[in-house]
């Protein structure tokens, strides 16, 4: 470290974001606290501050690279760990009831269970010798000078017995609390605006299950299968090999629906899918745990960047600014994208101005959002206006996705936009369109009918 921006950060919130944005503050700052209210240090299993964490988490292909940038060696070592990878445009993804043709693409998928991914990334953060983790801490609020200009610090409380609470001085702040963030309201208390928020009401629900399967070679050597919902395929999929030989499957239902938690009518909804894949492999599998649901209302952006006043020395990044659809798989890529920003604002050696950071941190948002927010807007039950440009977006989406059932290099070329790691310009050149419009045209398929599954209420709504 050159000359240091400040004494000490505080990052508020151990999580993915957090992790990486304390990454990114240990090269400037002179100590870095990483402040959270579970326990961390060598946890590897869901943890109540991320309930999200029992569900499948896929990293995007431009997450893992970052993770790369930030921790060389990061991929050798959780392969060594016995964490299986494989190829994003090899896995079997289908859109509606058929199969995307197979591509390799180069780009790595990394396939954890997510508490055991973030425990990789914490162990990279623990040895940075100037970052400390400050655990089962609760945050409280903030600390502000007299005209609440600007922020000195943390009010926390620590879990231990007997503790009170107490002010943690700092020289800038992070919030990276999550989609539960209360810098909104410690806004309005400090006389502030709070943003505009943007709400895409898609009524996500994730059904999971863990397993064991007597004999792995029924997945053909793949890693993962995922039957992805669309507007005339709802149900959706993710069935990932994972650590330890173990499986994890999340059924997922929009506007409403959700997969049973009993076992019975879990397997039901199963058969229920658009192909037979994941019915068919997990039917005779080991079950590990029970079902358990999660209920995901409405992708939530926080429009930090429209903002004219703000307080100096604090920021907020992660899911605490824009909570994507999960089912892109977006947000622990987001998340990098950010420490990556706030690592370029450090790297000019001042305190980063929150209202510059927040337009920088919008551009990296803006693709993600827009994709997931558009391809949301394709089920005709969502609320939101329909852009001509949304509207041509996914009529030529479907084309695409049908086309790249017969071209593996239409496959490739999606999973390299959907993975974060080209723009969506390149679903848009010449040769790209021409392969497109050659190939969308398909015979009509013969899909299997879902058979009607009562709807039920999930049972573990998202402590936010
Ligand atoms: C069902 C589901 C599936 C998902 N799947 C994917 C996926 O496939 N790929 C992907 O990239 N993303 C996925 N996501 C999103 C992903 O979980 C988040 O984007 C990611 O965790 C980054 O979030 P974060 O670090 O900003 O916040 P969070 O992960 O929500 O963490 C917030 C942290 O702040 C702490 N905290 C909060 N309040 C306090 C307080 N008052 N005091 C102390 N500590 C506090 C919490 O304990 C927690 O550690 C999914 C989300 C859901 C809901």
């Amino acid at each position: 470290m050159g000359n240091p921006v400040g004494d000490r950060a505080i990052v508020l919130g151990g999580s993915m974001a957090g992790l990486l944005a304390a990454r990114a503050l240990a090269d400037a700052y002179t100590e870095v606290l990483i402040v959270d209210r579970d326990e961390l240090i060598g946890v590897t299993t869901a943890r109540r501050g991320v309930p999200q964490g029992r569900h499948v988490h896929g990293l995007l292909a431009r997450g893992q690279q970052i993770l790369e940038e930030w921790f060389p060696g990061f991929t050798a070592g959780t392969t060594a760990a016995g964490i299986p990878t494989g190829d994003l445009g090899e896995l079997r993804w289908y859109f509606n009831g058929r199969r995307l043709q197979p591509a390799s693409t180069g780009l790595i998928c990394v396939s954890a269970a997510r508490p055991v991914l973030e425990s990789h990334v914490r162990a990279h953060v623990d040895a940075v010798p100037n970052i400390t983790f400050v655990e089962q801490c609760d945050i409280v609020g903030l600390v502000t000078t007299e005209d609440n200009g600007r922020v000195t610090g943390v009010r926390v409380h620590r879990q231990a017995e007997g503790s009170v609470e107490e002010t943690l001085n700092a020289d800038l702040v992070v919030d990276a609390t999550g989609r539960g963030s209360r810098t909104p309201v410690w806004l309005e208390e400090l006389g502030y605006a709070r943003p505009d928020e943007d709400r895409i009401k898609i009524n996500l629900s994730y059904t999971t299950r863990h397993y064991r399967l007597p004999d792995e070679s029924i997945l053909n050597g793949d890693l993962s299968i995922n039957p992805v919902s669309t507007p005339t395929h709802p149900r959706g999929a993710f069935f990932s090999r994972i650590e330890d030989g173990r499986c994890v499957l999340s059924l997922t239902g929009v506007l409403g629906e959700s997969a049973p938690t009993d076992p019975e009518g879990f397997l039901d909804w199963t058969r229920s899918l658009p192909v037979p894949d994941v019915y068919d492999v997990i039917k005779d599998a080991e079950p590990l745990d029970d079902p358990v649901s999660f209920r995901y209302p409405a992708s939530q952006r926080r429009h930090y960047e429209r903002l004219t006043r703000f307080p100096e020395h604090f920021l907020v990044l992660g899911d605490a600014a824009c909570s994507f659809n999960p089912v892109y798989g977006q947000g622990m890529t987001v998340a990098a994208l950010e420490s990556l920003v706030l690592r370029d604002h450090l790297r000019q050696g001042i305190v980063p101005d929150a209202l510059r950071f927040f337009k920088d941190i919008s551009k990296v948002i803006d693709v993600p959002w827009e994709m997931s927010a558009s391809g949301d807007l394709g089920f005709p039950e969502v609320e939101g206006t329909r852009s001509m440009k949304v509207k041509m977006g996914n009529a030529y989406m479907a084309k695409l996705h049908a086309a790249a059932t017969k071209d593996g290099r239409l496959t490739r070329t999606f999973m390299r936009v959907a993975g974060l790691v080209d723009p969506p310009q390149a679903l848009m050149s010449p040769r790209t369109m021409f392969r497109v419009f050659r190939n969308s045209k398909l015979e009509p398929l013969d899909t299997p009918q879902a058979p009607e599954t009562p709807a039920t209420d999930v049972d573990t709504p998202k402590a936010a």
